[in-house]
């Protein structure tokens, strides 16, 4: 059997016909034609090993990953960029972030030899898998071919290029996989299918732009362990799914959207690559002290359709060149169709009829699921283009985030199985129209972000220049946090309500040095502080120096009668800093800032609010402590602090990138 082409759709077809072949006694030649590798021995080959690009992110889904496993294959250490922990979905400068499940894995790869400039070039995912196909018994050809034609016995026959000439081979069977990105209407491969089965298509595509940002002196941990989907472009710069993909030293940056679509000369990507880089939420992306650049552009298609007629008497497509999950997980479509067509071929036979019925399912199950993809990919893209929407959806995860376990927050579940390709569409479709799905987007998005405005509208908050992110702690990390709260008050030797009336927790990523937040933490109530500026609300420090125990902080809400003081007790290190009410309703709680370093130049702020609402002593003041605990708007205070938390964020932020500037 001849396979043309030796990316993933190629090689997962020679592994799973080898593997199955064996299993059941069976005698198999299968010769694997890859224009791109350097001859066979892939194992011990030096630099040259892989030609080029493979027009690709390099994401591995964790259905990849499990396929891979159940094949006994583990990629290796030196092919794997980077780890993923989490992906970052960012719409309209809301940032949701979904950590990569408990027991899933998503990995990032280079799947070629570039880009060129990378030291460890001979370490790319197309070659290790496909010295698994030779390992399991393929011959590996190092060739070009250019033509497949039937002899005169109505076989196929390949014929490549060898040395100067070229050379024949006459196979019982040809495997056309050879993608979609060999020039201008699919290559010569898309020629030769068209002659030998006349009803042949080619599958709908779309242009994408596709680059490596070279980093300098490291990605930043802040983008190291995570992929970012990125949403929206701007105006002029139309952007629908972008994604920054970490490797070592790079990112990968794929482009998609209506201003890439129309894109001519070569001159034009560099422009819209140059916008992109500009965009205000794609440069706080990166610290200050990182400088990054583009090289290796290219503008491969994405495949958006599926092929009409993509087999015949001895002859079939896969991989792309047939069909592909829509903008998600493309290898592990490749994987799909080659492993549908090695069962066909062994189970059924190689003949037209035998293909229709035996691999033709497949293809039909892939169409049928990206009809339900387009809908889901237009939903997806009405929520995250659109600021209202995407702040509902944004307000809505959170909502959950709070109030459910893991495994009973759907709205996360949704949407970390579109961005990480981890379900069939046709799922996500009806999980994303179950009546819980949208009372989900009601209840806590639509009716809480309309309280939430109206708090914020009163409160003067207003988000311009910085981002959301999500600061409620989840409810599974809330029962660890309250306690690790506890044993570091215990061990403070600080006096603190136990169960609080009153309790709350907070918690956000920030890319700065402990010192940095702390210092901006010190400024809490001074006159020129960047954060907690809420309307009505007069927060000043009145006695002693800031970040210094017995330093005072005074907050009046709209008139004397509210108002209370905040003294600071205790600063541990540099990493704690413990307030006590002094009096007011709260008198008696705490107030905790506690900073934790993270990876690299990333810490964490957290925030833990405890009180009790003070009691009356007389039967008139009794009742209005009992009507003031009862009425207390508590989520004015999220509202408030997430506020100041992202604007904090920010200044911090800014001041450390200017401070590393100056360094
Ligand atoms: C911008 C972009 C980003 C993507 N990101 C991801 C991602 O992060 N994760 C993911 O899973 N998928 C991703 N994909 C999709 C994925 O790249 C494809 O679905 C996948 O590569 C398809 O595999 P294939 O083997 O069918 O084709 P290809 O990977 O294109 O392999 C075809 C092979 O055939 C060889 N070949 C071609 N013509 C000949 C010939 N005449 N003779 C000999 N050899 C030949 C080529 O050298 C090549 O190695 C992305 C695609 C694009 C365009």
């Amino acid at each position: 059997m001849a396979v043309i082409g030796g990316g993933p759709a190629g090689a997962f077809f020679a592994l799973h016909l080898l593997r199955e072949a064996e299993r059941s006694g069976r005698q198999v030649q299968v010769v694997v034609f890859e224009k791109r590798s350097v001859g066979a021995g892939l194992a011990t080959c030096g630099e040259g090993c892989w030609k080029g690009c493979n027009y690709c992110a390099g994401g591995l889904s964790p259905r990849l990953l499990d396929v891979l496993k159940e094949l006994g294959l583990a990629v290796p250490e030196e092919v794997i960029q980077r780890r993923i922990d989490s992906i970052t979905v960012q719409g309209y400068w809301k940032n949701i972030e979904l950590d990569v499940p408990p027991g899933r894995e998503l990995l990032s790869v280079y799947r070629g030899s570039r880009p060129s400039r990378r030291p460890d070039r001979q370490h790319g995912f197309d070659a290790f898998l496909l010295n698994a196909a030779v390992a399991a018994g393929a011959e590996l050809v190092g060739e070009e071919v250019i033509e497949i034609a039937y002899s005169e016995r109505r076989r196929p026959v390949v014929q490549y290029r060898s040395g100067e000439g070229t050379g024949e081979l006459e196979a019982d069977f040809v495997v056309v996989a050879t993608g979609v990105n060999e020039g201008a209407d699919g290559g010569t491969m898309v020629g030769a299918l068209r002659r030998l089965l006349p009803e042949f298509a080619p599958p709908r595509l779309r242009r994408a732009v596709v680059f490596e940002l070279e980093v300098e002196p490291e990605v930043p941990s802040s983008l190291a362990s995570t992929v970012h989907f990125v949403e929206y472009g701007s105006r002029s710069l139309r952007l629908e799914m972008c994604s920054l993909v970490p490797k070592r030293g790079y990112l990968t940056v794929v482009l998609v959207g209506p201003s890439v679509d129309g894109l001519g000369e070569r001159g034009e990507s560099r422009e819209v690559i140059r916008q992109f880089l500009d965009l205000p939420h794609i440069r706080r992306l990166a610290p200050a002290n990182v400088r990054w650049h583009a090289v290796c552009a290219c503008r491969p298609s994405l495949v958006v359709g599926s092929a009409r007629q993509p087999f015949g008497e001895r002859v079939a497509a896969v991989g792309d060149l047939v069909t592909t999950r829509l903008y998600k997980d493309g290898i592990l479509s490749a994987q799909e169709t080659a492993r549908a067509l090695a069962e066909t071929v062994l189970g059924w036979g190689v003949d037209a009829e035998s293909l229709r019925r035996g691999y033709g399912p497949t293809l039909r199950g892939f169409r049928r699921d990206n009809r339900f993809a387009a809908v889901v990919f237009v939903l997806h893209r009405v929520f995250f283009g659109s600021s209202g929407l995407s702040r509902v959806l944004y307000q809505a995860v959170i909502t959950e985030r709070k109030s459910r376990p893991r495994a009973e927050r759907r709205l996360e579940q949704i949407l970390w199985r579109i961005s990480s390709g981890d379900d069939r569409y046709e799922e996500i479709f009806w999980a994303m129209l179950h009546p819980a799905t949208v009372g989900s987007i009601f209840v806590g998005g639509v009716l809480i972000t309309m309280r939430n405005y109206v708090a914020e509208v009163l409160f003067g908050l207003r988000w311009e220049g910085f981002g959301r992110f999500t600061t409620g702690v989840a409810k599974e990390r809330l029962e660890a946090k309250r306690q690790h709260f506890a044993r570091l008050i215990a061990e403070s030797h600080v006096v603190a309500p136990d169960r609080p009336e009153f309790e709350r927790m907070y918690t956000i990523k920030i890319r700065a040095p402990r010192d940095r937040i702390l210092a901006q933490l010190g400024r809490f109530g001074e006159p020129d502080r960047g954060y907690l500026w809420p309307r009505g609300v007069r927060i000043e420090r009145v006695a002693g120096r800031p970040n210094t125990p017995g330093c005072v902080v005074q907050y009046t809400v709209v008139s004397r009668q509210f108002r209370f003081r905040l003294e600071l007790e205790q600063l541990v290190e540099e990493r704690l800093a413990i307030y006590r009410v002094r009096d007011g309703f709260a008198r008696g709680g705490v107030l905790i800032f506690e900073i934790e370093p993270l990876t690299g130049e990333l810490s964490a702020l957290s925030i833990y609010v405890g009180f009790n609402f003070a009691r009356g002593t007389t039967g008139l003041s009794r009742v209005w402590a009992w009507l003031f605990r009862h009425l207390f708007p508590a989520f004015v205070h999220d509202v408030v602090w997430n506020h100041s938390l992202c604007q904090l964020r920010d200044v911090v932020e800014r001041e450390s990138d200017r401070g590393n500037f100056r360094d």
